[in-house]
Parts: C-alpha cells; sequence; structure tokens
C-alpha cells in the first residue's frame, strides 16, 4: 500500500479550513460546500446561553488571498456542539469531503486543522486513540492530536475527508482530545445543500436552541418554546 502522503491532504484542507470570529472571540472551522456551507462547533458561536446569527469568518488567513466574509449562523446543536452557517457571498469556495467515521481505526493517523490561540492554519497530526468513545454522553472521536482553544470547529481530517468536528479537549491529557463525528450532522448537511443558502436563511432560527424552523415569521420557537424578542425578529434574512 502506499504511503500516505500527509503534506498533499493537509494542503488541501487548509484551504477549506476557515476561522469564525465573533464579539466573543475566534475559532475554526471548515466549508463543505463550493457554495459556502461551513460547519463550526456551537459553543464557538455562542454567547450568554445564545447562538449568535451574524459571524465573521476569514478564509486564506496568512496569504495573498486573505479575505473576511460575513457568515448567518442558521442551525446549531448544544449537545453535539456543531453549528452551521452560510457564507453571504462569493464562492465557489474550496470544500473538504465528508470521510467515514465508522471506518476509523485505533492508532490511525489523524489531522487537526485551525487556529489555536489565533495561530492560522495549524496542522497538528496525532493517532486515534479510541474511534468510538463514549465522553459527554455521546460517541465521539478521542486522537491525540495537539489542538487548544481556537481549534474548535476546525476539522479532524483522515484519509478520504473529514471524520469529526474537534470540540473539546479532557484537562492535560494529551491523548484525551475529542472531537464529533460528522455523522451527526448529515442530514442537516444534506438538506442544507438542497434547500440553498437562500431557504435556509429564510427560515426561523432559535437563538436558544438551533433549531431551524421552515416555518418563518413564528414568534416562538416549535423546538424549544423560546420567544423570540419582539423587537429583534428572528427571522432577519
Ligand atoms: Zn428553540
Amino acid at each position: 500500500m502506499a504511503p500516505l502522503d500527509l503534506s498533499d491532504i493537509a494542503t488541501k484542507a487548509v484551504s477549506a479550513t476557515v476561522e469564525v470570529f465573533t464579539e466573543r472571540g475566534v475559532g475554526s472551522g471548515f466549508i463543505v460546500q463550493p457554495a459556502g456551507l461551513v460547519v463550526t462547533a456551537q459553543h464557538v458561536v455562542e454567547h450568554d446561553g445564545q447562538v449568535q446569527r451574524h459571524v465573521k469568518v476569514r478564509l486564506n488567513a496568512g496569504t495573498i488571498n486573505d479575505v473576511v466574509l460575513d457568515g448567518t449562523v442558521f442551525r446549531a446543536h448544544r449537545q453535539l456542539d456543531f453549528a452551521l452557517l452560510w457564507l453571504e457571498e462569493g464562492g465557489p469556495f474550496p470544500w473538504l469531503p465528508l470521510g467515514t467515521p465508522k471506518s476509523l481505526r485505533f492508532a490511525q493517523t489523524v489531522l487537526a486543522i485551525g487556529c489555536p490561540s489565533g495561530l492560522s492554519n495549524t496542522v497538528s497530526a496525532g493517532i486515534v486513540s479510541n474511534p468510538a468513545q463514549r465522553y459527554r454522553q455521546i460517541e465521539c472521536i478521542q486522537t491525540n492530536a495537539d489542538i487548544d482553544h481556537g481549534n474548535s470547529g476546525g476539522p479532524l481530517i483522515a484519509e478520504g475527508g473529514v471524520v469529526g468536528i474537534n470540540v473539546w479537549g479532557l484537562g492535560n491529557i494529551s491523548a484525551a482530545k475529542f472531537a464529533i463525528p460528522i455523522d451527526y450532522l448529515t442530514e442537516d448537511l444534506h438538506t442544507a445543500a438542497q434547500l440553498g443558502r437562500t431557504a435556509c436563511l429564510q427560515a426561523t432560527f432559535c437563538p436558544a436552541c438551533g433549531h431551524n424552523d421552515q416555518h418563518g415569521g413564528l414568534w416562538f420557537c416549535r423546538n424549544c418554546g423560546f420567544q423570540f424578542p419582539s423587537e429583534e425578529p428572528a427571522n432577519d434574512a
């Protein structure tokens, strides 16, 4: 079997990895669709218990093509710690294909990409410590790939594509970094790609639970019951 060219895989993946800015700080994310569908972590875009609707997204950080675009969050999930957003203009964008987390094996090589402490395009390599580790009541991918705060929301890459979202680390245990398997988002990603940017952003978005409701114009969330503030309609696309 030909040796895995990690450098080749990383170079492609870096071009589809982005930085996600809110008023609170910066995290990472990655593009999964050429029209500008971006995956990040829910805790990157949450502030005081509510998901921020509008964020800034930097592409090609540190290169001549460095650009900051507006992004709009349209779906989030607190327990699974993922959020989805659309870039509001431009494209086609470089994007990452989805891999298959279920085929990961113990000690398989993986790459984490993100911007720890704001250091753009930082790639770290590691192995799968456990492909199906139970943590926070979720079956996660456990690795020893070095990740830190700004890595949150960035991709975990294995041969074939992105297998997870880097979200948590357990204290200072180096072999206890956790990624949410990309499988948990597959349905949401398919729906978003089918609907397209305009339809996703016209839907009612609940900042409390992250639910995306295609019935626009509601004053409450049909998922969690949250009442949208009247002076700032949730349906602001
Ligand atoms: Zn809700």
